[in-house]
């Protein structure tokens, strides 16, 4: 008897045995799919992508095979090359009857409920069982209708998008696919079918060869089994829930809240600061400028004459014996003679002029591009209206007037300028109040 070493039987035994024996021999396998069945797979120049890409990605790590695309134009097409010798495997195959026997299935690899789609109007199917024996059904062609459907007759297309085209033509009832693969191409091109209802039947992914090719499925079988759960589902989120929003407008809807706070802040920090401002310079009672208003006109005014030698007045217009009037009526109607007699004085005033409440029953008025006299009639002018129009429990309100101008001591500043209004205001009260310092006639002289 021939005896050999043991070696040698261990290397015999080993190819025997071990289940990479056949990839020893092949170190490439070629593959085939169907390049149109988005997003469960599909080509993209020539390169397979979808979720089936990725999962034969996990199958060739944990497997160790090398796989390598055999492109087609189409699923039949496929089919026909694993059958005829053109493709060593093919993946996303269902095993049916018919296919079972030229070919070996490996376990199942991914689990796909099929559906029907429907025209909008049809009535949901509560019993797919009875539909399918009394509707006329559209596959595509060379998908095995699944045996526990029990599809006894079916119109078959070349394509999903045929056989929707082919159920708009109401040539059919419904077409039943893929729930992925249907959500897919109803969201992007029929969005006036849907999809009527589950049929309770799953679609059984698998991988399949030759007869003769049947230990390739022993080394795939256990690389399908170490694709965990949580690997499924994080590719199946990948390539059915995460729907690639256009590439142009995904930053969008990323920041869109953020951005619409933005405005909201931006709109609310701009309004509040166009009230602060506002309120800055203005006076709440009479809504004229308050003095830190007048103080900004002010300067205005005397820039413009440092630079241009443009003149300008200042009219300060103190109420006479106004605490009488608070002390007889009350701070309330106090303050409504502020409020008309600064009506008043903004009535008669010349676009030009500016009026502000200096402090408590005072005012002052900027006369730009106006010289003394001229200011000083504005001042007569304004006195005698108060005199005549304001009236306090039946009495004539008075008010007493010191008026300078910038020119008649340049240089000695703003300040200077409303000091000697100050004590012209001042000699006009300690001579009789009700009139204006200085006086038209002092003017004139
Ligand atoms: P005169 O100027 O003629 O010497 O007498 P007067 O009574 O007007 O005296 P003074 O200017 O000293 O008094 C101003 C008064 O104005 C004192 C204050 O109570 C009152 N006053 C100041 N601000 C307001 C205000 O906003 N509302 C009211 N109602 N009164 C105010
Ligand atoms: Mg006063
Ligand atoms: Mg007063």
């Amino acid at each position: 008897m021939l005896k050999l070493p043991d070696s040698k039987i261990l290397f015999i035994l080993g190819i025997i045995l071990s289940p990479s024996a056949w990839s020893a021999q092949k170190s490439e396998l070629s593959y085939c799919i169907d390049p149109n069945w988005y997003p469960l797979s599909y080509t993209d120049n020539g390169t397979h992508k979808g979720l089936s890409a990725d999962l034969i990605k996990r199958i060739q790590i944990h497997s160790g095979l090398s796989f390598v695309l055999h492109n087609t134009n189409s699923w039949s097409e496929s089919y026909s090359e694993i059958l005829n010798g053109g493709c060593d495997v093919i993946f996303d195959i269902q095993s049916t009857e018919k296919r079972r026997k030229h070919l070996v299935f490996s376990d199942v690899i991914y689990k796909s409920e099929l559906v029907f789609v429907t025209n909008k109007q049809e009535r949901y199917i509560t019993d797919p069982k009875a539909f399918v024996r009394n509707s006329r059904l559209g596959l595509v062609d060379e998908y095995g209708p699944s045996d526990s459907l029990n599809i006894q007759s079916a119109s078959y297309y070349r394509s999903l998008k045929s056989g929707l085209i082919a159920l708009f033509n109401n040539e059919i009832d419904a077409m039943v696919d893929s729930s992925e693969v249907m959500q897919y191409i109803l969201m992007e091109e029929f969005p006036g079918f849907s999809i009527n209802s589950g049929t309770g039947v799953y679609w059984e992914l698998r991988a399949a060869v030759k007869k003769e090719n049947a230990s390739i499925i022993k080394e795939i079988n256990p690389a399908i089994a170490a694709i965990s759960t949580d690997e499924l589902n994080q590719l199946r989120q990948k390539w059915f829930w995460y729907k690639e929003p256009k590439p142009e407008f995904q930053w969008l809807y990323q920041i869109s809240p953020v951005l619409l706070l933005l405005c909201f802040a931006i709109y609310y920090f701009y309004s509040q600061g166009v009230r602060l401002k506002a309120l800055s310079v203005k006076d709440e009672l009479t809504s004229q400028l308050n003095r830190r208003g007048i103080n900004k006109s002010l300067r205005l005014a005397y820039s413009l004459f440092l630079r241009a030698n443009i003149n300008f007045s200042i009219i300060i217009i103190d109420i006479d014996h106004f605490k009488v009037i608070n002390d007889k009526h009350g701070h309330l109607e106090g303050d409504n003679v502020l409020k008309s007699l600064s009506q008043l004085l903004q009535h008669q005033l010349r676009n030009s002029d500016t009026l502000g409440r200096w402090g408590g029953e005072e005012f002052m008025i900027i006369c730009f591009n106006t010289e003394l006299n001229d200011a000083v009639a504005i001042a007569e002018r304004l006195r005698a209206t108060i005199e005549k129009d304001m009236k306090v429990d039946g009495k004539s309100l008075t008010a007493s007037f010191g008026i300078a101008d910038i020119e008649s001591s340049p240089g000695a500043g703003i300040d200077n300028l409303i000091r000697v209004a100050d004590e012209r205001l001042y000699q006009a009260k300690m001579s009789g109040r009700n009139r204006c310092i200085p006086d038209l006639a002092s003017c004139e002289a």
